[in-house]
């Protein structure tokens, strides 16, 4: 079975990273370090607005790394009244859309395309905070020398 390496670094407490560590420790397989590696971790958490309930996962190499680790997390983040949604750099070709929901089982999660735009200036741009990311490729998320690399021990 895939070992995922999950990389968090962050001293505050974050209720959304203790649902996602307590799916790992369910799980068994994979792991939580707190050392930046760019070469061990499989994906990133970072914690990024304290108020927000909304968890955006992406898909390619996250999501599709291990589906069912996925949808069981999804199911946990909704039952604690989180909201996890699909942010991905793909475009909202119908063909990418049908393979999301899809692979997700028609979960009925929401899916944003960023049409290859950094992500969290896209769902600022679409008025979403988010409140912690999930990706295997950081610098989708932002660009270098930013606050949120810098919070998340990327960047110093
Ligand atoms: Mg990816």
């Amino acid at each position: 079975m895939t070992e995922l390496v999950f990389y968090y670094h962050n001293t505050l407490p974050c209720a959304a990273f203790g649902v996602l560590e307590a799916a790992i420790k369910m799980h068994g397989k994979h792991k939580i370090i707190t050392q930046f590696d760019e070469f061990s971790i499989d994906a990133y958490v970072l914690v990024d607005s304290p108020t927000s309930r909304i968890v955006a996962i992406d898909f390619d190499n996250t999501i599709t790394a291990d589906v069912d680790f996925y949808l069981n997390l999804i199911d946990a983040y909704r039952s604690r009244h989180w909201e996890p949604v699909v942010c991905t750099l793909r475009d909202d070709d119908n063909e990418n859309l049908l393979e999301i929901h899809d692979k997700l089982h028609d979960a009925g999660i929401r899916v944003y395309t960023t049409d290859g735009k950094k992500k969290r200036a896209f769902m600022l741009h679409e008025g979403i905070s988010v409140g912690m990311w999930i990706d295997d490729y950081f610098p989708a998320i932002t660009q270098f020398g930013t606050p949120l690399l810098v919070r998340n021990g990327i960047e110093y």
